[in-house]
């Protein structure tokens, strides 16, 4: 069957869009650089868990449920998160979230990301409308008044309705389209390791705003922790350098050793961070979707939500077409709108909260802890942060 979109990307963002555009009777072609992800489910008992982990909110997991995808995963190695405790950087000042108090079961889930890649490509295989090209890169772009041609770089060429530019932060379809982004490296990396702890997590995501980064410690299944710590880029070199023991015994340090003895199970890895949006998520029978389209500091654990969002809009979008072209503007109009407060909230407070704790400027350090302090004692105002968090 004649594809009439082309995803470009086939990670969770792009892979996850594949899914729900053949839901709704719209055939795809999927083309990803890499090589596709194993399809291996479940992983052996005892395999150790991956060290890049997703905080994914309910919304999102609600519209990977929608597309098939998370069926696919094995709820034993997902932990829900009940409660979320946030401290300011005097080391007293404290903001709790808590999932029943909200009336929900919980504010996030945290799942391995070799899960959900794995559980995207299984959902694809089971959707012939989906045509999936691994190895294969986007090379150009052409436009005609009737479609968009997507040519690849093995000489393939597909004329389709609509491209989507699902290929992450360093977008070649952004590129070839043309559409500027403005952005600003933070010169901070994220650090992400995992730990056995001797106390048990009882389903809570830890979270410091230190002078030097964020440090987040997320609950995995049994007593298991995931950190992401976001921070000075000679910081994140440093912890990288160090031996497992003594990354233990520094982030137990830094933790205030709430989780009793930290014993490493993986080494660090870094992610270098910055703060990236795209001019226009559309262009002529184009849109971008996830990283491709905005980056936000890790700090709220927001980016993947972000970019599911965006294709279930997208897919949303398309379906709700009626008389209109797949590709056509009025299409992609109704696409825009529907993402711009969210992107655009989402980069504010990640950014700002990141300024915040960030600045040594006299006094910005009581507002900011007051601010918590505040905060915490509102309860109407945490119960719309947790709206907005969880929706
Ligand atoms: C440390 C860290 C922790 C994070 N934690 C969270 C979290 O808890 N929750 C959350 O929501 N977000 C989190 N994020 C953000 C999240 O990782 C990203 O937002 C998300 O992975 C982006 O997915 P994507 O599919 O848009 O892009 P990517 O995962 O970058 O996928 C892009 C795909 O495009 C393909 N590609 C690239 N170029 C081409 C080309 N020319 N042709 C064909 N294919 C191409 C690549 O092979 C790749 O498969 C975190 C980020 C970091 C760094």
């Amino acid at each position: 069957m004649e594809s009439e979109v082309v995803i470009v990307g086939g990670g969770l963002v792009g892979g996850s869009l594949a899914a729900a555009l053949a839901d709704a009777g719209v055939p795809v072609t999927l083309v990803d650089a890499g090589t596709a992800p194993p399809s291996a489910v479940s992983q052996p008992a005892g395999t150790e868990f991956d060290r890049r982990v997703f905080a994914i909110r309910p919304a999102g997991r609600q519209f990977l449920e929608r597309c098939g995808i998370w069926r696919h995963i094995d709820e034993s190695r997902v932990a829900p998160v009940t409660r979320m405790v946030v401290t300011g950087d005097d080391g007293v000042s404290r903001l709790n979230f808590d999932a029943y108090r909200s009336g929900i079961a919980e504010l996030a889930v945290i799942v391995e990301n070799t899960a959900l890649q794995a559980a995207v490509k299984q959902a694809l295989g089971e959707r012939i409308l989906v045509n999936r090209l691994d190895g294969r890169r986007c090379e150009a772009l052409g436009w005609s008044d009737a479609a968009v041609r997507v040519c690849l770089d093995d000489g393939e060429q597909i004329d389709v309705q609509l491209v989507v530019g699902a290929d992450g932060a360093n977008s070649r379809v952004r590129e070839l389209a043309g559409i500027p982004i403005s952005e600003s490296a933070y010169g901070h990396s994220a650090v992400v390791a995992n730990f056995e702890t001797t106390v048990g997590h009882d389903g809570t995501a830890w979270q410091w705003f230190r002078r030097d980064g964020v440090l987040a410690l997320l609950p995995l299944p049994g007593k298991r922790v995931s950190m992401v710590w976001s921070t000075q880029q000679s910081n994140a070199d440093e912890l990288i350098a160090l031996e497992i023991g003594e990354l233990a015994e520094r982030v137990s340090e830094a933790s205030n050793a709430v989780l009793g003895e930290l014993v490493a199970t993986t080494s660090a890895a870094a992610f270098p961070l910055r703060l990236m949006k795209a001019a226009s998520i559309t262009g002529t029978r184009l849109a971008l979707v996830g990283d491709a389209a905005h980056n936000v500091h890790p700090l709220a654990g927001q980016g993947l939500n972000l970019g599911l969002a965006d294709a279930s809009s997208l897919a949303s979008a398309i379906d709700a077409r009626g008389p209109d072209e797949i590709g056509s503007s009025a299409v992609l109009a109704r696409y825009r709108r529907s993402r711009a407060e969210e992107i655009m909230a989402m980069q504010l407070t990640t950014d700002g909260l990141h300024r915040l704790f960030q600045s040594s400027a006299p006094g910005v350090a009581w507002l900011r802890n007051t601010g918590l302090r505040l905060t915490e004692r509102l309860s109407p105002l945490k119960r719309v942060l947790v709206k907005h968090a969880t929706g």
